[in-house]
């Protein structure tokens, strides 16, 4: 754990905020917009330059559409030109299911933005509701004061070093984060390490959410911004590696179709390519100890999940509310911060462990029957915490109330 003075060189230039959330994407711009709302001074700081893209395929599931929702955000994305998606088809190799998105706990599409699009609207919104945005800043580390306790986070923009004092800092700095290693966060469950996900764009014109189940994979389509799509493969760390051998790096995605997903790749063939490949391979599946004295971990700084389940945003923007309503209770009364921050943690865990449970099943890329089996209980589940989040009250109910 590292114990750095709060005393630094004279040189440093020093902030001051309520909370300082390093972070400014799904998690940290969420959590900065509701904090704000209620009349919290939030900082926000972010080492990358905005509007940036980030390594992630981006359909949003009804749980995160639900909070897009609730935060008035939707209309913005729409007019993006982020296209409306009610039709979802499931090929299984046995044959195609086609389903359309029923009405349901306010949502009756769903949407695959551009993370560079979906990133901007949600620092716009936090910069809206008061928050602050500092971009081009890389955190190194925290402040402790003398009890130990985090009192702020220390690092450079392109002028120098500089320093944050807050009452508490937030790690939304997703899956390296130096937060969580700066506080020393330990990893409270961790689950064997799944396998790779590969994307890339392709020129349409798209119209419907894909799933290709095949043997060891799982491939798919989300229609997004200009007429294009983010077609991706999830597929074992193994066979993404060998392949990646042996074809050009731009090549990798259609090829591991045609391995993997032949009915798609025949799709695909002739639609040109209009992104190089991108994606991870060996995707942690790991929760870590979500908060501590002054600070709390939120999105995938805090919680990583293969990617196979396309729940990362929907998770962050969960998390993101149940946090800064944590924060905002300990920040009227310190003497409810072990309560609150407390109850962050077990909310945190009791939606987030059915999910993992059904991602790690999945990343094991069972018989095509088990995995439809599986993505069916996933639909119940992501319904279930839908409802339960529609049931909240909007961000402009809670900001007055
Ligand atoms: C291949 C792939 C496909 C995915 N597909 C989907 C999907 O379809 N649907 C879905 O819901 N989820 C998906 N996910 C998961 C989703 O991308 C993540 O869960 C989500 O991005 C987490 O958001 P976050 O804000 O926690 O972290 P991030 O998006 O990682 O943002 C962290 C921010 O912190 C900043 N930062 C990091 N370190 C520092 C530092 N030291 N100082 C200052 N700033 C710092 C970074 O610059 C970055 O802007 C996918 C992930 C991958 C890898």
């Amino acid at each position: 754990m590292e114990h750095t003075p709060v005393t630094r060189p004279a040189t440093e230039r020093t902030w001051q905020a309520e909370v300082v959330v390093v972070g400014a994407r799904c998690a940290g711009a969420a959590t900065a917009m509701l904090l704000a709302d209620v009349g919290h001074d939030a900082l926000v700081l972010d080492r990358a330059p905005f509007p940036s893209d980030t390594v992630s395929t981006h359909v949003i599931a009804r749980t995160g559409m639900v909070q897009l929702n609730r935060w008035g955000l939707l209309d913005a994305l729409h007019a993006s030109g982020a296209p409306r998606v009610t039709d979802v088809e499931i090929d299984t190799g046995a044959e195609v299911v086609a389903r359309t998105i029923r009405d349901k706990h306010g949502v009756d599409h769903l949407l695959a933005p551009r993370r560079i699009v979906l990133d901007g609207i949600l620092q716009d919104a936090a910069l809206r509701s008061g928050a602050r945005i500092e971009t081009g800043v890389g955190v190194e580390g925290v402040l402790r004061d003398g009890t130990g306790r985090v009192v702020g986070v220390y690092g450079h923009d392109a002028s120098g070093p500089v320093r944050v004092l807050a009452r508490y800092v937030v790690g939304a700095d997703g899956l390296g984060s130096r937060i969580a290693r700066a506080v020393g966060a330990p990893l409270t469950l961790e689950r064997p390490t799944s396998g790779a996900s590969l994307y890339a764009y392709l020129a349409g014109p798209w119209s419907a959410i894909e799933y290709h189940v095949g043997h060891g994979a799982l491939s798919g389509v989300f229609p997004t911004h200009g007429g294009e799509a983010c077609v991706w493969v999830c597929t074992s760390e193994d066979v993404a590696r060998r392949h990646q051998r042996s074809v050009p790096r731009d090549a990798v995605l259609t090829s591991l179709l045609r391995l993997l997903a032949p009915r798609l790749a025949d799709r695909v063939e002739g639609a040109a390519q209009t992104s190089p490949v991108r994606g991870m391979l060996r995707m942690p599946n790991h929760l870590r100890r979500a908060s501590g004295p002054g600070w709390a971990l939120v999105g995938d700084a805090g919680y990583h999940r293969d990617a196979i389940t396309g729940y990362g945003i929907s998770d962050a923007f969960r998390d993101a509310e149940l946090l800064a309503n944590a924060l905002d209770a300990a920040l009227r009364d310190p003497g409810e911060e072990a309560a609150a921050l407390a109850a962050y943690s077990r909310e945190r865990e009791r939606m987030a462990l059915p999910v993992l449970d059904l991602t790690c099943e999945l990343g094991t890329f069972p018989a095509p029957e088990r995995f439809v089996e599986l993505q069916r209980q996933l639909a119940v589940v992501i319904d279930e915490q839908a409802g339960e989040l529609a049931a909240r009250p909007s961000r402009v109910q809670a900001a007055v109330a």
